[in-house]
């Protein structure tokens, strides 16, 4: 299967305008199959988003909420009538399954939704003053134009978890998708193109991090960037926002815990580690790479978590029968398979699985490893690996497990599997994770709550559900005197 060789280009102040150089989307299920040519801009083009979201800004901070309502309603509406056809996209761009791939793409759908809702729903406070006659007033305004960069493993959620509060909060956006997963990010784009919000307000650049992402991170006219990604780039893209006092949110790695204590129900024990453990081929920053056990529960737990993870059925991404599609690309497999070696390495036993495996297309394919005998100083269990590697790490008793679970420097995500309401309640207490999950997957999250996490994990205020708020708008304190 080949493209037609259209080229997709980038949206810029209302027009689709070619940049000087292109790249072929590969479907990591079959290298053979062409998703699509994605035009890439240069630094140029990259100024250019910027000056046309620099421009737009001026009225859209003003525009009425009933145009935004209805600018993110229709988003939303056709992301959720169109989610079999884009979600096959996704899958077929990104390889998670095709199951999963519709699943991100109505998760997009409801966000547009929601903050289409936000939009004519949020409002300030009214209170009295302390001086006598006086009335202050609390608004909240648009920031600027904001800059979004975003990773490839969720290429439709993402950007729409940024893009819907950006534009809901009166914003323009430049919006700089991922290298590897150009697809969903243009026919994101496309989408809003078709609303009748005004040129300029939201911009598509294509292209190289180091090129087109230095380019925005360092306008001066981009009043805020909100990154998910690579706690390296989260860094690099930090540092320039603060030198010249961007407003900044950054959303990098996890190295989440999930503990299965002794009273545990088997079977929800092994579900809830093999979704959060291997479900999208464990590339999500919230998936439970780590999995703490106590010793009365663990040979049995292991002889079942074992048997499941044998099962599981490795394919294509679109093929029916698969639950774990191939990994994204050429260069994080290696990382797998290094990250693998390591472990041996580091005197852990390989469990089940861990090798690279042959499918009727050339595909990236991994076979979902499990390393059990871990110990939690090994990089094995304190590094991101971000594929379908695991591990089990055998602990005494609740407080050791509580103790391994937050000793890393990382702290997106945990989870706890229990029929204790005592034990639940105090992991719920004393997890340093911004997200903590009882008898259900470290990873799936909801659209109308916070999202983030603590530690080295994020830095900023967080992300969607109201709280969206806090980062793309700015506090406006008012006092009145008649
Ligand atoms: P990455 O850091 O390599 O790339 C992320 C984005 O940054 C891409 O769009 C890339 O082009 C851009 N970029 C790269 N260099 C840049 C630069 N110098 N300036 C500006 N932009 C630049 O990350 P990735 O490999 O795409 O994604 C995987 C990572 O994302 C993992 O670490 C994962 O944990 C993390 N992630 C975190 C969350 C979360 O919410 N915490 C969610 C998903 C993924």
């Amino acid at each position: 299967m080949t493209d037609s060789g259209f080229i997709h280009r980038n949206y810029l102040g209302g027009e689709w305008v070619a940049g000087p150089d292109q790249v072929a989307d590969l479907n990591p299920s079959d290298t053979n199959d062409v998703v699509g040519h994605y035009t890439h801009a240069d630094a140029a083009q990259a100024r250019a988003a910027v000056a046309a979201a620099h421009a737009a800004f001026a009225s859209w901070q003003y525009s009425p909420i009933q145009q935004r309502f209805e600018v993110l309603d229709q988003i939303g509406a056709e992301l959720l009538a169109r989610r079999d056809e884009l979600g096959q996209l996704l899958s077929r761009e990104e390889g998670k399954t095709r199951a999963e791939g519709i699943a991100e793409v109505a998760r997009a759908g409801h966000v547009f939704k929601f903050f289409a809702g936000e939009a004519v729903r949020h409002g300030g406070e009214l209170l009295p003053s302390t001086r006598p006659g006086v009335t202050v007033e609390v608004t909240r305004e648009p920031v600027g134009p904001v800059c979004i960069i975003t990773p490839w493993n969720f290429p439709i959620a993402i950007p729409s978890w940024k893009i819907a509060p950006a534009l809901c909060y009166g914003n323009s956006v430049v919006f700089k998708p991922a290298e590897l997963v150009p697809a969903s990010a243009w026919a994101l784009a496309e989408i809003i193109a078709r609303t009748p919000l005004p040129k300029g307000v939201f911009n598509l650049v294509m292209g190289r991090g180091s090129v087109v992402g230095g380019e925005l991170v360092n306008a001066p006219e981009i009043r805020a960037i909100s990154f998910t990604g690579s706690a390296a780039t989260g860094s690099t893209i930090a540092a320039a926002a603060v030198a010249r006092r961007a407003r900044i949110q950054l959303e990098m790695g996890g190295k989440n815990p999930l503990l299965i204590l002794d009273d545990a129900d088997l079977a929800t024990a092994v579900n809830v580690a093999v979704n959060g453990a291997y479900f999208s081929t464990g590339q999500r920053c919230t998936a439970s790479s780590r999995i703490i056990v106590t010793e009365g529960i663990h040979a049995r737990f292991l002889a079942a978590l074992t048997e499941r993870v044998a099962a599981l059925r490795v394919g294509h991404a679109l093929a029916p029968d698969t639950e774990i599609g191939p990994v994204v690309d050429e260069r994080q497999l290696a990382v797998d398979l290094d990250y693998i070696e390591i472990g041996r390495r580091e005197g852990a036993k390989l469990q089940r699985g861990g090798r690279q495996l042959q499918r009727q297309h050339p595909g990236h394919y991994l076979e979902p490893a499990l390393f059990t005998e871990t110990t939690p100083g090994m990089r094995i269990n304190q590094e991101e690996i971000f594929g379908p590697v695991a591990s089990v790490i055998r602990v005494r008793n609740y407080e050791e497990a509580l103790q391994v679970a937050n000793d890393v420097p990382v702290g997106l995500s945990s989870g706890i599997v229990t029929g204790s309401l005592k034990y639940a309640a105090d992991f719920r207490r004393r997890s340093q994770a911004g997200m903590v999950m009882v008898n259900v997957p470290t990873a799936g999250v909801d659209y109308h709550v916070p999202f983030g996490g603590r530690k080295e994990s994020s830095y900023g205020p967080r992300e969607q559900g109201r709280y969206a708020a806090e980062f793309y708008s700015s506090v406006k304190t008012s006092y009145i005197a008649p």
